[in-house]
């Protein structure tokens, strides 16, 4: 007989931090018939090892909230499951050096509060007052997290697990997954002690994840980097200090020179994240082992000198400590250091939690959200910034590789909305690149295209160090108004390769697609959005639909949206019908030319009926080549999109450039299309368009048609309409100082915060600092005033009628 349970509603494949905190989560909320599988002993993997660490810092405002979720768990944890631990909560304080680390600081404390967590940024005097060993001459100041602490990973583990078991989950030690197969719509997972069927199966394997993948026939976006941790002596100074206060030192990260030192015991904890860092396991000579269970690298020193001697400049009390341990242990990396959770690409039934750089201090949340997406199928906060389905098929190893080991050298590096980190690129190119480069294109990739941001003009400086600013300056910003200028006034062209497309045809495809948005689709000849919203009515995506035939439809949406959209389409197929939804993303693209002159320049070049209007498309030809023509500009002037197959976008471009340059015709890049849309409220995916929003909330009443018989989230849109909705979608114009509202920017309002920003830039056509946002519904009249909080600082904001900033009457585009 069987050592195990035959059948388990879910399989965990992984006993690390946070397979056993995703089982947790799952037999906390009532699903309790759940395993989970470790190969070795809980905690084999990375988890035994860590330096256990638990910040809640972070600037992505999902990464902050799972962080500050775990934190909360951690703190009543032992409690609730009766397992006595260490945690400390000793605060931490992160060291700036400049201005604009200052100004990081300032947005992040801002998004604690928005959370409810009171982060402080401390003047560089004020930082010996809670760390009096620490040298502050070249500090600018320094942030104050007073939730930061550190916790017994093994420990935070067993209570886990024991608060799973005692709600009834099995845990099986010693017991490897050692392949899966789909029988009867089940999962059957093999182990060395036998078979066991489930219904859903999680992948959290941790450095292991991407062998368990392949048994899904999966290729994972992850790779493993060394990382090392040192150990050092008591220090008697210290000691005495931590006698006197009663508690430990906060925890220093001087993110600058990227590392942390932390109290342990009465000696130090040192970590860098070092740049000249090192990638295990990813050479043929050098293969990963069948097994790394509680083991260590070798210990590397020499790649820390520079980080123990800046740490004892920093602390000199740490060079009067002798060091009496090293570990070196194996971190996974996503391409952009979050890790995996949510639904396994193209798998059904099959979710991961695994690639975690920071499972500690994210376990908790990670359960909890692993926990929503196999109960629910959905996550409570958008969560897309760990979704799987954001790294598609171009993430091979080389660009994991390249992207991860960059990511680890600047695991404290601040994310400017203007640079482009320059690892992995030139993935995927557009036929017309080398065109674009040679006109001065600046580019950055869009799930892996590479795509002009902004065009240099001679002399402009180009360097990384350029956009390494949060602020509105610089030769790009210069170069961007000239070309949202010259397409107010004449015309621009955008090379826009890898818009992820769909062909969706089949008898009742237009019937089925009207299940899914909450408008209605175009009817043939015509182009339209289409919002699809989930069971609860939140914003899933947004796609423009263009219907070439009553059941023949392109769906065109974002270059990131690849699989997610697909998966979405797939997912809800009717069974058994006969609609096909099929990937065509790289047989097209398409390139924009909007502007006044756009018809003139268009006109002697193709034999379209330019007189067509607004949001109409039709076949044509452009010198002689096949397009499609979609009158449409989503930087809200004249001007028409030219789908064409991918190979033939050359010859485009070239005759629209030969036709416009008398015209004024000049290329333009993303950041001036951002800028335009702003201009016109135009939202954008994962930032305005989210699942933390309802269509209702997101201002899109007028693409609901409410006397459908049905679609999806109706029942969900409906009620809220009749309780009244909380939040409103708005436009702000701001008066801004140099820098423009990034995401997740407070709004306030009689002392009280009132909303935040989903996107913010500077509008060169109204020559406005622009943001958009949701607030509360009660103030979203035109006109209110508010202020905007922008790296700390409160600047005035109008809120403005629910139109277009420019040509609110659409006439341009009309035209
Ligand atoms: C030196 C160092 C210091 C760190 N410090 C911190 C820190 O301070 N704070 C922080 O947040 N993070 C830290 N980390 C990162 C942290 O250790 C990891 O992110 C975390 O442990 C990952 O947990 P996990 O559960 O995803 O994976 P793991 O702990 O690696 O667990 C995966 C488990 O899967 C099991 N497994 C693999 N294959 C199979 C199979 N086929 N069948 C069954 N089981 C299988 C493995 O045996 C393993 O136990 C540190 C990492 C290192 C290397």
């Amino acid at each position: 007989m069987s050592e195990i349970a035959g059948h388990a509603r879910v399989v965990i494949i992984g006993g690390g931090v946070v397979g056993v905190s995703a089982l947790y989560h799952l037999a906390k909320a009532g699903w309790t018939d759940c395993v989970l599988l470790e190969k070795n002993e809980l905690t084999a993997g990375s988890t035994w090892h860590a330096a256990g660490n638990v910040p809640t810092f972070s600037s992505s405002w999902s990464i902050m909230n799972m962080q500050r979720y775990s934190a909360e768990l951690y703190r009543g944890l032992a409690e609730a499951v009766d397992y006595p631990m260490n945690y400390h909560v000793t605060g931490s304080i992160r060291l700036g050096h400049s201005k604009e680390r200052l100004r990081e600081f300032q947005r992040v404390a801002g998004m604690g509060r928005y959370q409810g967590m009171d982060l402080e940024i401390l003047a560089p005097d004020e930082i010996r007052s809670r760390y009096p060993f620490a040298e502050t001459h070249d500090l600018t100041g320094a942030l104050y997290d007073p939730y930061d602490g550190d916790i017994d990973p093994a420990q935070l583990t067993q209570a886990l697990a024991k608060g799973a078991r005692d709600l009834g989950a099995k845990i099986y030690r010693f017991c490897p997954a050692t392949g899966v197969r789909r029988e009867n719509d089940e999962w059957v997972i093999s182990t060395v002690k036998g078979e066991i069927r489930c219904e859903y199966v999680v992948n959290a394997a941790g450095y292991y994840a991407r062998e368990v993948g392949k048994m899904f026939g999966r290729d994972m976006p992850m790779m493993v980097m060394s990382h090392q941790y040192m150990l050092f002596d008591e220090v008697p100074e210290v000691a005495a200090w931590s006698r006197e206060a009663g508690h430990k030192l906060p925890l220093l990260r001087d993110v600058d020179s990227s590392y942390y030192l932390r109290q342990e015991k009465n000696g130090f904890n040192l970590g860098p994240y070092e740049r000249n860092c090192k990638a295990h396991w990813v050479t043929p000579d050098d293969p990963m082992p069948e097994d790394f269970s509680f083991q260590l690298y070798l210990d590397d020193l020499e790649r820390l000198e520079w980080y123990i001697n800046d740490a004892c400049e920093r602390v000199p009390l740490l060079g009067r400590a002798g060091l009496t341990k090293n570990i070196n242990g194996p971190i996974p990396y996503t391409p952009d250091g979050n890790p995996l959770i949510g639904p396994m690409p193209g798998v059904p039934n099959a979710f991961e939690a695994c690639v975690f750089t920071f499972g500690i201090c994210q376990g908790g949340g990670a359960g909890k959200v692993l926990a929503e997406w196999v109960m629910q199928g959905e996550t409570e906060w958008d969560m897309w910034s760990c979704d799987p389905r954001r790294f598609t098929a171009f993430c091979d190893q080389d660009y994991t590789v390249a992207k991860g080991m960059e990511v680890y050298g600047h695991e404290y590096g601040m994310h400017f909305p203007h640079h482009a980190w320059p690892a992995g690129r030139n993935k995927k190119l557009s036929p017309v690149h080398d065109r674009v480069a040679s006109l001065g294109g600046q580019s950055s990739a869009y799930n892996g295209w590479e795509r002009a941001n902004w065009y240099a003009r001679p002399g402009d400086d180009t360097s990384e160090e350029a956009t390494q600013t949060w602020a509105r300056e610089g030769a790009w910003f210069e170069a961007v108004r000239d070309e949202c200028l010259a397409v107010r006034d004449a015309a621009g062209i955008l090379d826009l390769p890898g818009f992820s497309r769909f062909r969706v045809q089949g008898p009742g495809a237009r019937d089925w697609l009207n299940t899914l948005i909450t408008g209605m689709a175009p009817k043939p000849g015509r182009i339209g959005l289409g919002y699809f919203a989930d069971a609860k009515g939140r914003i899933v995506t947004e796609m423009s639909l263009m219907a070439l035939d009553e059941d023949f439809l392109f769906l065109i949406t974002a270059a990131t949206a690849q699989w997610h959209d697909l998966e979405w389409l797939t997912a809800h197929l009717p069974a058994g019908s006969d609609i096909v939804v099929q990937d065509v993303t790289e047989a097209f693209s398409c390139q924009i030319l909007t502007g006044p002159k756009s018809r003139d320049i268009l006109s002697g070049i193709t034999d379209a009926d330019l007189s067509k209007s607004w949001l109409t498309h039709q076949s044509a030809q452009v010198d002689g080549i096949w397009c499609q023509l979609v009158r449409v500009s989503f930087a809200g002037e004249l001007g028409w999109e030219i789908h064409s197959k991918i190979e033939d976008t050359p010859k485009i471009f070239d005759a629209v450039m030969k036709a416009g340059e008398p015209l004024g015709l000049r290329p333009f890049g993303m950041f001036a299309l951002n800028s335009l849309r702003l201009e016109k409220g135009y939202r954008a995916w994962k930032g305005d368009l989210s699942t933390d929003y309802t269509v209702l909330q997101g201002g899109l009443e007028r693409f609901v048609k409410w006397d459908k018989p049905e679609f999806l989230g109706k029942q969900a849109l409906a009620a809220e309409k009749l309780s009244g909705v909380t939040k409103r979608f708005v436009t702000l114009t701001i008066e801004a100082g140099d820098c423009d509202a990034p995401y997740m920017s407070t709004l306030w309002h009689d002392g009280k915060v009132v909303g935040e920003t989903t996107s913010g830039g500077w509008g060169h056509r109204i020559g406005k600092s622009i943001a958009l946002g949701m607030l509360r519904a009660d103030l979203a009249e035109p006109g209110t005033r508010l202020e905007v909080e922008i790296f700390g600082e409160r600047f005035a904001a109008t809120v403005q009628a629910d139109e277009p900033l420019w040509d609110p009457g659409n006439e341009r585009l009309r035209a």
